[in-house]
């Protein structure tokens, strides 16, 4: 017995991006992502497949979680019907239960979150390395290819969400070593890196959150941003007249971006359009 997997592994986060815009979302999409550490295996045990006279590939390593996690163990664990959706190693962004369906993996944040587990033990061992920058790759695209948000965090809605976030878990996962403004940081950073600034030479310069300001927007049909790039993915747009809370601001090249709230839903819209 075997759960449903997918069983891709990718070595390039461009690759990654194609597959997840690939990927056809029917009833169930992520609203977050919960973010994991394996714990077992560490980094070290991962290292240690790779120098046997077979190596356990990533690929491999997914289909033995399948069977892992479709597995009760009496007395252990009960035999799940899904896994976490995707695992990070230094080599690879692999996929292991379909994007478009529920997986299992953190029992608050389960019917609305992408679980993703880097590999690691982050209590002890050092959250650093290729393990760490496909981690932010892996995080990066989630973003973009859903398009959601790394922040703002509201618990159980949105935002990135550690596992010990879950009111339902005494675990430290991802590890204590892994700090989340650090994480949220390179994730927007790589987010803006990806989705590119208005020219090729700009870097979006973030301002210090401010005391909410109110404006209304000044033309018909304005674009609302996953992030502060004209070329970053639209998640909708507002009509003339539209009255928004303005929370953050960033610069992009020479264009101020405002970083908005629209009926609880958050995201960036060019200041050129909004009347503060
Ligand atoms: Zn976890």
């Amino acid at each position: 017995m075997a759960i449903p997997i997918v069983g891709r592994c990718f070595a390039d986060a461009q690759d990654f991006l194609e597959y997840l815009e690939s990927v056809t979302f029917n009833l169930w999409r992520p609203r977050f992502v919960t973010v994991h550490h394996t714990g077992a295996p560490d980094l070290k045990t991962w290292e240690n497949w790779q120098t046997r006279p077979k190596p356990v590939t990533d690929e491999q390593w997914m289909k033995n979680l399948a069977v892992y996690y479709a597995t009760a163990v009496p007395g252990v664990k009960s035999a799940w019907s899904a896994g976490p959706h995707f695992f990070v190693t230094p080599k690879n962004i692999c996929v292991l239960s379909p994007p478009n369906a529920r997986g299992v993996h953190a029992a608050s944040f389960n019917a609305v979150s992408w679980g993703v587990e880097a590999v690691g033990n982050f209590d002890s061992e050092k959250y650093e390395g290729p393990v760490r920058d496909n981690l932010i790759d892996a995080l990066a695209v989630m973003h973009i290819a859903a398009g959601l948000q790394p922040d703002p965090f509201q618990k159980g809605v949105r935002g990135l969400h550690f596992h010990r976030d879950d009111p339902q878990t005494s675990k430290t996962c991802p590890g204590k070593k892994v700090v989340k403004t650090e994480m949220v940081e390179a994730i927007e950073a790589k987010i803006a890196a990806m989705t590119g600034g208005d020219d090729p030479s700009d870097v979006v310069k973030m301002a210090k959150a401010k005391p909410a300001q109110k404006g209304v927007v000044n033309t018909d049909g304005l674009n609302i941003r996953v992030t502060a790039s004209g070329k970053a993915p639209v998640l909708g747009s507002l009509p003339l007249g539209t009255k928004v809370s303005v929370l953050r601001e960033a610069m992009n090249g020479n264009t101020r971006w405002l970083g908005i709230e629209h009926e609880g839903e958050p995201g960036w819209v060019s200041a050129t359009f909004v009347t503060l």
